[in-house]
């Protein structure tokens, strides 16, 4: 029998060896036809008297990346089309679709032959899950080889038996620490855990596999053995009674109960070690199946599955502009960023000269990236050769001629339009025609920086988050004249430095910035009205967001603030800056010298470590105090969440953001957006425009004009739209009111 994603060969020695090929895919991915094709195989070997066991493998670099996208997609449209019809019958078919690998991976476990898992690179999710299945389990011994559950990051679990074979290889507590966090496993840590059998050199992986069926591998799984008994002994224990009280507070202090997969992987586990294993599967199918019909499911899988591959493939890049190749790139200004875009630059194997204006600034910036590697070499992450390589390919120097043959030239000098202008100048005088310019300002608006160029249509934006070399995103800005080669060349050198980008039109703080503000602008109304401050940042972080706003803006620095604050009011007007606002900053910076975490003190004291900064407790005397009883901590909660999504409809509404899966992934990936709401418009198109629209009204009756909804809101809440409905990204986007 032939198949399409796999082939099968049987050896002399009976075992079968069935390899996972996926045709035109880099990487192998659980389809409905790879389940069926596996279905078929597990047929064909149980029912050929000549096999004895089976070896399963893959021929990819990688052994598989779990499920496919078109699939889980697929999956969801079902949902929602049968839940319109009939949502009883839909929740059924829906258990019934969420079992289906489940229940194959189970008859893999029963089949009467062995089957060995030959894991020869990074195995994910279901793939990972299958391999429990089997049992026995190999795995190649690499750097990049990882193991992971992580299902729960895309708000869902391990739902076809992992938590259920996890939890009875390993004690509960690891169990739950590594599903409850989807933390990656290298083959040594997941050997240490009990998650598999053997760490083998590469070239040794499918003999070891074999041997194990030679050396007489029982097929069958160790629960299905009378006797088992879990490692970590069960949840009636003396062990257990350490963990079990403890686990929900421990899962609320780290997720606040906004993630309904999380919580579920507790129950199946609790639950499932209680019961046969069969029963306990049907439990956790019946947690997946209330799980997946969860709107924070639907919309985490939208955004962090889905739409940020998409975005990371390329998903606004203009067709028909050929691939860029990256032989040199230009970084000018040696600071803080730009020594990091230099750092990430050669990371991703390109070679980049680093400017400043003498060699020791420019040095300085090599610095970075010297102590950056040598970090990773002391933790592993590089060799010594690697770390060499990396840092050969960053030549620090004050010559602006060595940008003659540079493809790509990012600026990030000081952010002032006069340094600009004459840095652009310097760089034109020498780049080639063809070369792209690009500028890293994080407020100056593009189109006003082109005007200082003799080629506008090769400026760009590619906006850098701080710090570079660990944040996901990279915001791309449109000047008017911006063309298709310049974003195209900026979409391909992201992707090159593994960055997901989001693209969008010229605006003062362009889309991140502009919702950070009014996360910290209503941090400071709270504190104006008298909210205790660790109210404030507590509730933020019940709302899901990772990092308090008084605390974000310490690590921004209060005075950088106070320029941008200043900025707006000399070119906006005075209306532009809350006086409130204004008062409580100068005061911070022009009286009490609280700058932030870079002086050691802001709204927090940052003593020396080991003590843990605190919320600094003269705050208390700037405002009269509200008791804890007189505020409403779900109201804090709404406030922010309603205060960010609402500036993004604005983006939305005047042009600046143009796609709804950019707002969505740029919000998670720019500035923590509670992730479980799959981002700002995910947010409002999870409890539905109208009932935002609602909430908004409510909110700015009490806390001021800023939460009236706009224009655009109280349209598509009148025509009951969404905004992926709206400015569906998959036809033509729309057009905003
Ligand atoms: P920085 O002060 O640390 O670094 C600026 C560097 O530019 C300095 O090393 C300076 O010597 C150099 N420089 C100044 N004039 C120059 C010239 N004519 N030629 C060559 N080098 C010159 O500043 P930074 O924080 O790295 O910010 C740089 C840019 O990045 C700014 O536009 C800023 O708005 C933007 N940005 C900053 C952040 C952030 O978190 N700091 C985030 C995103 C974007």
């Amino acid at each position: 029998m032939t198949y399409k994603n796999f082939t099968i060969e049987t050896g002399a020695d009976g075992i079968a060896l069935i390899t996972w090929d996926m045709p035109d895919k880099s990487m192998n991915v659980f389809t409905v036809e790879v389940m069926d094709e596996l279905e078929a195989l597990l047929k064909q070997t149980v029912e050929d008297a000549a096999i004895k066991g089976v070896v399963f493998t893959s021929a990819k670099s990688s052994f598989s990346g779990g499920a496919d996208l078109t699939m889980i997609r697929g999956m969801f449209s079902m949902l929602q089309e049968a839940t319109a019809k009939d949502p009883e019958t839909a929740k059924q078919k829906l258990f019934e679709v969420a079992g289906r690998m489940t229940w194959l991976f189970r008859a893999i476990e029963t089949n009467g032959k062995p089957w060995v898992s030959a894991i020869n690179g990074t195995c994910m999710g279901g793939a990972f899950e299958l391999s429990l299945a089997c049992h026995g389990r190999v795995v190649a011994n690499g750097k990049s080889v990882k193991l992971a559950l992580p299902e729960v990051k895309v708000g869902i679990f391990p739902g076809a038996g992992g938590t259920q074979r996890v939890s009875r290889l390993t004690d509960a507590q690891s169990a739950l620490q590594m599903m409850t966090t989807g933390q990656s496993l290298t083959p040594q840590r997941a050997k240490a855990m009990g998650l598999v059998d053997q760490v083998v050199e590469p070239a040794e992986l499918v003999n070891a596999a074999k041997q194990m069926i030679k050396d007489g591998l029982k097929p069958v799984a160790p629960w299905d053995e009378k006797g088992f008994k879990a490692p970590g002994g069960g949840v009636w224990t003396p062990a257990a009674a350490q963990l079990w009280p403890a686990a929900p507070a421990i899962l609320r202090r780290e997720t606040a109960g906004n993630y309904p997969g999380a919580l579920a992987i507790l129950k199946c586990v609790y639950e499932g070690l209680q019961l046969p294993f069969d029963t306990a599967l049907k439990v956790e199918q019946r947690y997946f199946t209330q799980v997946l019909g969860t709107t924070e499911a639907f919309s985490m899988i939208r955004s962090l599955f889905i739409s940020m591959q998409e975005l990371g493939k390329g998903a606004r890049r203009p067709a028909g502009v050929p691939k860029s190749e990256f032989k040199k790139v230009g970084v000018v200004g040696a600071g803080f960023m730009g020594a990091s875009i230099a750092y990430v630059t050669a990371a991703a194997g390109i070679p980049v000269v680093l400017i400043d204006r003498d060699q020791e600034a420019a040095d300085k910036g090599k610095a970075v990236s010297e102590k950056l590697v040598a970090e990773s070499v002391s933790k592993g992450r590089l060799t010594k050769e690697e770390g060499e390589k990396l840092l050969s390919l960053v030549t620090p120097t004050p010559d602006y001629a060595t940008l003659s043959d540079a493809d790509l030239v990012i600026e990030a000098v000081f952010e002032d339009r006069n340094v600009k202008k004459a840095v652009i100048e310097q760089v034109e005088a020498v780049i080639p025609a063809t070369t792209i310019f690009a500028s890293n300002t994080s407020t100056l608006p593009i189109s006003g920086l082109a005007e200082n160029s003799k080629r506008p249509e090769q400026f760009v934006g590619v906006h850098f988050f701080s710090p570079v070399e660990k944040m996901m995103l990279t915001e791309v800005i449109l000047g008017e004249k911006t063309g298709d080669k310049a974003l195209a060349t900026a979409l391909d050198f992201v992707a090159k430095i593994k960055k997901t980008p989001i693209v969008v039109n010229d605006t003062r703080g362009f889309f991140v910035n502009r919702c950070v503000f009014r996360y910290i602008n209503e941090a400071y109304d709270m504190l104006a009205e008298g909210v205790p401050a660790a109210m404030i940042e507590n509730a933020a972080k019940m709302a899901g967001m990772p990092v308090g706003p008084l605390s974000l803006n310490d690590e921004v620095a209060v005075d950088l603030s106070q320029k941008i604050m200043k900025a707006s009011i000399a070119d906006l007007g005075p209306n532009s800056v809350k006086p409130e606002h204004m008062a409580l900053v100068d005061q911070l910076i022009d009286v009490l010298d609280r700058r932030g975490r870079k002086n050691g003190r802001g709204f927090y004291d940052y003593p020396a470590k080991p003590a843990k900064k605190s919320l600094w407790p003269g705050l208390k005397d700037l405002y009269p105090q509200k008791k804890a009883s007189e505020v409403d901590v779900n109201v804090l909660k709404q406030r922010f969440l309603v205060t960010i999504a609402l500036e993004t409809a604005r983006t939305v509404e005047e042009g600046i953001v143009t796609d709804p899966r950019e707002a969505d992934v740029g919000s998670i990936l720019g500035f923590g957006f509670a992730p479980y709401t799959g981002g700002t418009l995910s947010y409002i198109d999870g409890m539905g425009v109208k009932a935002f629209v609602t909430l908004a009204e409510k909110l700015s009756r009490e806390y001021g004009d800023h939460f009236a909804p706009t224009s655009l809101l109280k349209d598509m809440a009148a025509k009951g739209e969404t905004f992926y409905g709206r400015f569906d990204p998959y036809t033509k986007v729309g057009a905003a009111a």
